[in-house]
C-alpha cells in the first residue's frame, strides 16, 4: 500500500507564497472613482474599479486568495496542475498567478466562449479545455483534476471561504480606508453584482463586523438564479440559463452567494 507523506518539505511553498506576496507588494490599490451625479438628486456615487491590476481582469484579488488558501491548505504545491471552471476574467487572472509560480494552468470553458477571450487566457500561460454545455463546466473541471492527479480550484465554492472578511486588505476594507476623509465616509449603500457571491459575503460580514449602517444590494441580471435563490430562500434554485452580463448572473445559486448578508 502507498502511503501519504504528510511532511514533505515547504521550501517550494515558502517560495509560493513569497511570491504571491511579492506580487501584492509591489501593487498598489484599485482606484475608487467619484462619479458625479445631478447635485439635485442629492446622491454621491463612487465606482470601485477593479480592473486596474496587473492583467487587466477583475478577478486579481480573487486568484490571489484563491491561490494562497490553495497553497496553505496544501492542496497545490510543486507541479500540482490547477484546474479551473471559468469563461473569463477569473481563469485569466489565475493562469497569471500559475505562470508566476510554474505551474500547469486549464481553464475549463463553455465552448461558446468568444475567441478573444480564450486568446487572453492563452497568453497567460493557461490551456483551454472546451465544453459543449456551458453547466457542464464544474464536473468537467472536477473529472480532469482528478484525471491529472491536479487541483480543481472551484472558485464558486472557495471564493467566499478564500477572502478573509475581517479585513487583510480585503476589498472591503480597501472601499472603506478610500472613504474615510469623504464628507460621508458611511455609504448608505453598496452595490454589487454577484459572480460567485464571494464579493457581496465579505462586504455583507464586514459591514457587521465594523458596525456600519450601510445596507447591501446585490444585482443581479435576467436569467440569473442568485434572485430567485433570494427571494423563494432557496439554494439550490437553478434556472439552468446563462447570463448576458459578462462576469455576473449564474445558471445556479453558486455556493459562495451569503444570502443572509444581502440586503
Ligand atoms: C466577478 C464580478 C463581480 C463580483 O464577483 P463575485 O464573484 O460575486 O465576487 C462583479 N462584477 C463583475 C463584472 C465581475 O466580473
Amino acid at each position: 500500500m502507498k502511503r501519504c507523506d504528510r511532511s514533505a518539505p515547504r521550501d517550494w511553498v515558502d517560495n509560493a507564497v513569497r511570491l504571491i506576496d511579492a506580487d501584492s507588494q509591489r501593487s498598489a490599490d484599485t482606484h475608487l472613482l467619484r462619479y458625479p451625479l445631478p447635485p439635485e438628486w442629492g446622491v454621491q456615487l463612487y465606482l470601485k474599479d477593479e480592473s486596474t491590476h496587473p492583467t487587466g481582469s477583475l478577478k486579481h484579488r480573487l486568484a490571489r486568495s484563491l491561490f494562497l488558501y490553495a497553497i496553505c491548505n496544501g492542496w497545490v504545491t510543486e507541479g500540482t496542475t490547477v484546474v479551473e471552471a471559468s469563461s473569463g476574467s477569473t481563469a485569466i487572472s489565475e493562469a497569471y498567478f500559475a505562470k508566476m509560480l510554474g505551474l500547469d494552468f486549464v481553464a475549463v470553458v463553455p465552448a461558446k466562449t468568444s475567441p478573444e477571450k480564450l486568446a487572453l487566457i492563452e497568453a497567460q500561460g493557461g490551456r483551454c479545455h472546451l465544453v459543449e454545455r456551458a453547466p457542464d463546466i464544474y464536473a468537467e473541471a472536477a473529472r480532469l483534476a482528478a484525471e491529472t492527479g491536479g487541483h480543481y480550484m472551484d472558485q464558486f465554492t472557495n471564493a467566499e471561504r478564500a477572502t478573509d472578511w475581517r479585513g487583510n486588505n480585503n476589498i472591503a476594507e480597501s472601499i472603506f480606508q478610500q472613504m474615510e476623509l469623504e464628507t460621508h465616509p458611511v455609504p448608505d449603500w453598496v452595490v454589487v453584482g454577484a459572480g460567485t457571491g464571494g464579493t457581496g459575503a465579505t462586504i455583507g460580514r464586514y459591514l457587521r463586523y465594523k458596525r456600519h449602517a450601510t445596507r447591501l444590494a446585490v444585482v443581479d441580471p435576467e436569467n440569473s438564479a442568485f434572485y430567485g435563490g433570494y427571494e423563494l430562500g432557496d439554494l439550490g434554485f437553478e434556472t439552468g440559463m446563462p447570463s448576458r452580463i459578462e462576469g455576473i448572473g449564474r445558471p445556479r445559486v453558486e455556493p459562495s452567494f451569503v444570502p443572509t448578508v444581502v440586503d
